[in-house]
């Protein structure tokens, strides 16, 4: 997987791989103009990133370029084949909203999907129009970012434009284009499809392809459907432990939502938490809690259930056989997911060694803060061992700080550097829901994009406390209701 072309005037240089896969794999498709394009947020960090010229692109003169009007040289737009389980139902799918212009390479090496999201039909678009409205592209840039700055895998957003046409859902919407960055855009779901349509060439093929590109490390281990579910299980332990380390809620995590790469993908109803309580569900669809805050971990693991069906016939032609190998390997998915989230928490309350008690001293913290309604992050990063619990409005019991103490006091490290590692794995600042939507509604209804570009800055340092005092990083006010989020679509 490699071009040996230079890169354009612009800085594109594109080497499309998966356009080169067969037929079934997806659909070759042109973005459907719109009337008068107009950037709204250009990336220029992420741009240098990938060696483009961010002067010659953040400007008037690029806006076609960000919702399709004008294809960059070498891109050779398709839509992609997927099916994929929705609150739990097999549905076949495909990228009915979004195009994959093609994939760039990097000056570093890498290899990289650009999509537009909201380009105008595809053949997978089924009864949709095919295109997105201004506030949803503009929450996925913020919040990707954010996830991007607090360090967790995720794909990221390089511009959003502006269509100049309304978009009609309960009411009309300014329509706009995301250019959306991502390692690639195969899903769980992508398997799926073709183990569903028994099309066991395409699922080999899949398999090899998605080895290569992700797994180069694991290409030649000898049976490559457990060695391809083994590494995809391991980056999403990895990925869902870090959500719920800064208190993210993916609000849909249906497995066409799931990337193989372990990126966060696909922000639609995505929120973080403010109080603590594993029950929080900001969908305004999700009735049931499906894809509540606390089940991330268990839905991870159904969805992998899922991808390894998919895979059994590449795994062994036994079927028996097959169930027993992949039934091994998902079991290890908990283990590590587990171990990888006590380590991330034993960082949050500052444990820098491990104790076989240290899972009750943080599972008993977590308790006391879901009764008293803690805020996640306040309440982490203000945690002070030195502090005075009594007067604290976090409501942790003072018996529970004599613990953590002497817990504490057991450990090599100084208090100074105790403190460091809590710093390093609680942010100060997270993308607060009331903020979001205030400064989505300013851009969406009143085209002012200030306070959007304002918290977009904040995000940046998320680890640093904030030197000005900026109301829309403070938890809501006391009684607030909890925020909801709509899929945007
Ligand atoms: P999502 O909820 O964004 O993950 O989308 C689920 C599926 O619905 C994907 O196959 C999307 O391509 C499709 N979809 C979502 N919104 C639209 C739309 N406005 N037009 C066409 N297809 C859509
Ligand atoms: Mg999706």
């Amino acid at each position: 997987m490699s071009t040996t072309a230079s890169p354009t005037a612009e800085g594109w240089r594109f080497d499309n791989s998966y356009a080169r896969l067969p037929a079934p794999f997806h659909s070759r498709v042109d973005p459907t103009p719109v009337p008068s394009p107009r950037l709204l947020v250009f990336n220029r960090d992420l741009a240098l990133v990938l060696g483009l010229d961010p002067d010659r692109l953040d400007q008037a003169e690029a806006a076609p370029l960000f919702t399709g009007n004008r294809l960059p040289e070498g891109a050779e737009p398709i839509a992609q084949a997927y099916a994929g389980h929705q609150y739990g139902n097999l549905t076949r799918l495909g990228d009915g909203r979004a195009i994959l212009l093609g994939e760039h390479l990097t000056p570093s090496g890498q290899r990289v999907d650009l999509q537009l999201k909201g380009p105008g039909p595809t053949p997978y678009s089924r009864r949709g129009d095919g295109r997105a409205a201004v506030g949803p592209m503009l929450r996925e840039y913020l919040i990707s970012e954010a996830m991007h700055h607090l360090g967790i895998p995720t794909t990221r957003s390089l511009a959003v434009a502006s269509t100049g046409e309304p978009v009609f859902r309960e009411r009309p919407l300014p329509g706009a284009v995301l250019t959306r960055v991502a390692a690639s855009h195969i899903r769980v779901g992508t398997f799926e499809l073709f183990a569903a349509l028994g099309d066991h060439d395409s699922l080999r093929t899949l398999v090899d392809y998605t080895l290569r590109r992700h797994f180069p490390d694991r290409v030649d281990l000898p049976n490559p459907g457990l060695a391809l579910l083994e590494g995809v299980c391991i980056r999403q332990a990895t990925l869902i432990a870090h959500w719920m380390r800064v208190g993210f809620v993916h609000g849909v995590m249906n497995t066409d939502n799931m990337a193989l790469s372990g990126e966060t993908i696909d922000y639609g109803p995505c929120a973080f938490l403010d109080a603590y309580d594993p029950g929080t569900v900001f969908s305004s669809i999700d009735h049931q809690g499906r894809y509540a805050f606390g089940r991330q971990p268990s839905i991870a693991s159904w969805n992998l259930a899922r991808f390894s069906e998919a895979l059994l016939p590449m795994i062994d032609s036994n079927p028996e056989s097959a169930v027993e190998q992949a039934t091994g390997v998902l079991e290890g998915f908990t283990g590590r997911f587990r171990s990888e989230w006590l380590r991330l928490f034993r960082g949050k309350i500052g444990l820098t060694t491990e104790e076989p008690e240290d899972a009750v001293l943080i599972e008993d913290l977590l308790e006391a803060m879901r009764g008293a309604g803690a805020d996640f992050t306040r309440t982490f990063r203000g945690l002070d061992p030195a502090g005075t619990p009594s007067i604290s409005p976090s409501g942790i019991p003072e018996a529970w700080y004599t613990r953590w103490r002497d817990r504490l006091g057991r450990q090599p490290s100084t208090p100074d550097e105790a403190a460091a590692c809590k710093a390093r794995h609680n942010p100060a600042v997270i993308p607060r829901n009331h903020g979001v939507e205030t400064v989505l509604s300013e851009a969406s209804d009143h085209g002012n994009l200030s306070p959007f570009q304002e918290l977009l800055a904040a995000l940046r340092n998320p680890y640093e406390d904030p030197t000005t005092p900026t109301p829309l990083l403070d938890p809501p006010a006391p009684g607030t209701p909890r925020c909801r989020t709509f899929c945007g679509t």
